[in-house]
């Protein structure tokens, strides 16, 4: 069959919104997660058990194993040589921790000496070892890792039923919308909430803050990732990650009548026994009423979330209708927090110096605000006087980013412009 009639579509589409929807009653809470993790099933050094373990450990409630253009499914054997090469840097043997932590038993190996192999357990192996109800869940994923013309297009889409394979487009624009057409479509194929972000827009300098403004199906992108190569602060002829947030929020806003982009912070994470692409950098707090794929989706699209690199929040409460924000820091020790509420007022969204400036600043642990007659949006970051544990950058502080909240209705432009969005 190659069509869905009406009726089925709708029952499909009832289907996923009562299977992810918010009971009244029911009491939300906080849940952390890394949607951005590679492993040995591509180019990470660690095995995913070894990899979840540490998650887990570290409290996080949920992880995305996000490999390239694979997910972990089928047989997959690697040899033992390649996998202790991965490491490079000195410690305990890979293969010599993995042991240690689960067991002979757990350990699947074939051959001896030089032709030894060693298979790399599937999600669906290592699930039950690790999840528990509330406390800890696998949300399958995907790093889609696409280009045009050498300029990188990275995706990442989680709560995926099957891979996604990249499709080149027939330009820049059009190859990063594939993957969120791609990922559309399975979602409303298989009934699940996918959610799709957009990686590291300055690796490679791929994006363009014009081209994250102009492809309007994005919804996410990554505003924190702590890979070290991904060019967080920019160069001298490149915006740092920050400054691109602004800039599309305010095309979007301003030219496009479109919402704005929402930030994600996560790790990237490639190495686990030391070396520079390390775990537990970056993160998301998700405010769900439980611990589901659905649900998880489901309020990060709905913007109840935030980003950290180490600054945790407490009675967020962030209401688009109202254009209001209100939060409180959790002090840890003597750290001091500044909280700048960022944003484009109308009056200055054509002088670059008045995209994404500062519009008031907080210090303490209690902030309000809310959106002003004259300002197309405003989002806040909070900045700790302490130093991130394990920066991936110089200077770098533990913050934490709250989503934008716009003016609305958003106006849409008067002349639409052909061909705006190739
Ligand atoms: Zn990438
Ligand atoms: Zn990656």
């Amino acid at each position: 069959m190659t069509n869905t009639s009406p009726p089925r579509f709708t029952a499909l589409f009832l289907a996923i919104t009562c299977a992810t929807g918010i009971a009244a009653g029911e009491e939300s809470r906080w849940y952390k997660g890394n949607t951005h993790t590679h492993s040995l099933w591509s180019d990470g050094n660690d095995f995913p058990e070894m990899i979840a373990d540490f998650y887990k450990r570290e409290g996080y409630h949920f992880l995305v194993l996000s490999d390239h253009n694979i997910l972990s499914r089928g047989e997959k054997w690697m040899a033992v040589g390649s996998v202790e090469k991965r490491r490079r840097t000195l410690g305990h043997p890979t293969m010599k921790k993995y042991l240690a932590t689960f067991g002979a038993k757990w350990v699947e190996l074939r051959g001896k000496g030089d032709a030894q192999q060693v298979r790399l357990k599937t999600l669906g192996e290592i699930r039950p070892r690790f999840e528990q109800a509330g406390k800890f869940l696998f949300i399958e994923g995907e790093e889609i890792t696409n280009s045009f013309r050498g300029l990188p297009v990275h995706t990442n889409a989680m709560n995926l039923g099957e891979l996604i394979k990249p499709e080149k487009g027939a330009s820049l624009r059009a190859t990063m919308r594939s993957c969120l057409v791609a990922a559309k479509e399975q979602e409303k194929r298989l009934g699940q909430l996918i959610l799709a972000h957009l990686n590291h827009p300055n690796f490679g300098w791929g994006i363009t803050a014009e081209d994250l403004a102009h492809v309007i199906e994005e919804q996410f992108f990554e505003v924190y990732n702590g890979h070290p190569s991904v060019r967080q602060l920019g160069d001298a002829k490149h915006p740092g990650i920050e400054k691109m947030w602004d800039l599309a929020n305010t095309i979007r806003l301003a030219e496009l009548g479109a919402e704005p982009l929402f930030g994600i912070a996560s790790d990237d994470s490639h190495q686990y026994h030391g070396g520079d692409v390390k775990p537990g950098r970056g993160w998301v707090m998700v405010r769900a009423p439980s611990l589901s794929a659905n649900n998880i989706v489901k309020a990060m699209r709905s913007g109840d979330f935030y980003c950290s690199s180490g600054v945790t929040l407490e009675g967020l409460e962030r209401n688009q209708e109202k254009g209001t924000l209100s939060f409180k820091i959790r002090a840890v020790g003597k750290e001091k927090y500044t909280t700048r509420i960022i944003g484009t007022r109308r009056s200055r969204q054509s002088d670059p110096a008045g995209i994404g400036e500062v519009l008031a600043t907080f210090t303490g642990t209690s902030v309000s605000y809310s959106l002003k007659d004259n300002e197309l949006y405003f989002r806040a970051i909070i900045t700790s006087d302490k130093a991130h544990p394990l920066p991936s950058f110089a200077k770098q502080q533990k913050q934490a980013w709250i989503q934008p909240l716009w003016a609305l209705p958003i106006s849409k432009p008067k002349t639409p412009r052909a061909g705006q969005t190739p």
